[in-house]
């Protein structure tokens, strides 16, 4: 059994500072040590529930964070961007049982998190068929995309209940509640033990129960912080520009919105 994991950093226990997942950055390397132990903690719990074979991506930045060498035997670890319009979700195909998604954060123009974004810092918002779009969304899509249900996530509150909206029956594990440019956190420690126990619960359990279907059409609008970037973003084939700083693109197909927002944002 094959199962897939996506981690990123900002959504990791006690992250509250960019100053925290920043690789120059003296801060960095507790949180680092703690997105790795994040990351084994998933791991075990998917070992203890059967998996065989983990590919995890590094889904943060650089895509050079976690610590190999903490990872099990059994664990295959994507590091840097291949380029592919899947992203975060690199290697993703139906033959993975399921996917679990670690250290995830709140969407641009959320209060959740003091990290809150989509995909990069340019965009105020990304709304996909009126629904605002965190990085949880764009990867559960593209997961539905190829037949896999997304049946685990850690992050801060106000995504997991995001979540929660989507997929009601996804497992989540919540590290911390945003305020302001604070936030309040669970210990370190508790948050690993929560992350196996709730990670080998949700590979045992039935996990079609969690497999939620693409919508048919996709209409995205992109709302940047600068009017520069909707305006150089208005030449993508077919997308228009519907105020100076918002742009919109509809489609049938969910590949053609990861290659929008691969080239876009
Ligand atoms: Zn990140």
């Amino acid at each position: 059994m094959k199962v897939y994991i996506s981690a990123d950093m900002e959504g990791i226990t006690g992250v509250a500072h960019w100053d925290e997942v920043s690789k120059e950055k003296g801060d960095y390397s507790q949180f680092q040590k703690q997105m790795t132990a994040e990351v084994v903690a998933a791991c075990e719990g998917c070992l203890n529930a059967g998996a065989t074979e983990i590919r995890i991506k590094d889904a943060h930045d650089t895509g050079r964070n976690i610590i190999g060498s903490e990872l099990p035997n059994e664990a295959h670890l994507i590091r840097g961007w291949s380029g592919h319009p899947f992203s975060m979700m690199q290697d993703l195909d139906d033959s993975f049982h399921s996917v679990l998604m670690v250290g995830y954060h709140s969407r641009a123009g959320s209060p959740g998190s003091p990290l809150s974004h989509t995909m990069t810092s340019k965009v105020d918002y990304l709304k996909i068929n009126d629904r605002y779009a965190a990085e949880f969304l764009l990867n559960t899509y593209t997961s539905a995309f190829v037949g896999v249900p997304v049946i685990f996530l850690s992050g801060d509150q106000a995504l997991c209940e995001d979540a929660k909206l989507l997929s009601k029956n996804i497992r989540t594990v919540a590290v911390k509640s945003g305020m302001g440019d604070s936030i309040v956190s669970i210990q370190t420690k508790d948050a690993i033990k929560q992350i196996r126990e709730i990670t080998e619960k949700a590979v045992c359990d039935d996990v079609s129960r969690c497999q939620i279907s693409l919508p048919d059409h996709f209409l995205v609008e992109i709302r940047y912080h600068k009017h520069q970037s909707a305006y150089k973003a208005s030449f993508f084939p077919n997308v228009k520009l519907i105020d100076p700083q918002t742009i919109q693109f509809a489609t049938d197909e969910w590949f053609e919105v990861l290659q929008l927002i691969h080239f876009v944002i």
